[in-house]
């Protein structure tokens, strides 16, 4: 898919709030620092669509933006702020939590994981989280110029062995980088599928 134009729409703290879903949305969301908004800037070939992280404590944002005028991509606060208290965490949980379960024209969820490290405690719960929830996700493994390709590929195969004792089988992985522009096509091609079907 070419990208030929990206827009901001709105940034919302409430579900009720967001856009009429009348467009085919697609999700990404990942630990605080993952590379997600250096991933989403990538995608669109647009230097700063996506904001760069936020300080823990700040309000947590849904930020929705429109692809070609045909799909949404949304850019849900990040987890896993080592400091956060513990009122945050259960606030953006109940807030991305209704917002997952809830938005009808959301067709799946882009989960990013930093190719760096090996399988995070909160990552694999949260992937439990969405399968639980019957969820459709897919794996987007982050930052694959920061080491070699056999490091990424042991940490990827360490992620998929680790869900595997909770899933029959795994979602599709994605092994990208921002920095290089590294696997941006695939991730395209693969919402267009979808758009199509
Ligand atoms: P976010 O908090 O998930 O939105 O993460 P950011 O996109 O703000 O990235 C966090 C840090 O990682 C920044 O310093 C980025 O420059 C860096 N970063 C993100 N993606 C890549 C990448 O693909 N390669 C490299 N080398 N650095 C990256």
């Amino acid at each position: 898919m070419l990208v030929k134009t990206a827009e901001f729409v709105m940034s919302n703290t409430e579900v009720r709030k967001l856009p009429e879903p009348s467009l085919p949305e697609y999700a990404f969301i990942g630990r605080s620092n993952v590379g997600k908004s250096s991933l989403i800037n990538a995608m669109v070939n647009k230097k700063d669509l996506a904001k760069t992280s936020q300080k823990p404590g700040k309000t947590q944002l849904i930020n929705h933006f429109i692809i070609n005028k045909e799909w949404y991509l949304v850019d849900l606060p990040g987890y896993g702020f080592a400091q956060t208290s513990k009122k945050n965490r259960a606030e953006w949980e109940r807030f991305i939590r209704r917002y997952l379960t809830k938005r009808e024209n959301l067709q799946c969820i882009f989960v990013l994981i930093d190719s760096r490290h090996e399988p995070q405690k909160i990552d694999l719960e949260f992937c439990c989280w969405l399968g639980e929830q019957g969820l459709p996700f897919l794996l987007v493994f982050t930052k694959a110029d920061k080491q070699s390709s056999l490091k990424s590929d042991q940490n990827i195969a360490q992620f998929k062995k680790s869900l595997l004792t909770w899933f029959e089988e795994v979602p599709p992985v994605f092994l990208t980088s921002a920095e290089k522009k590294q696997g941006m096509e695939e991730i395209l091609a693969t919402i267009d599928d979808i758009n199509k079907n």
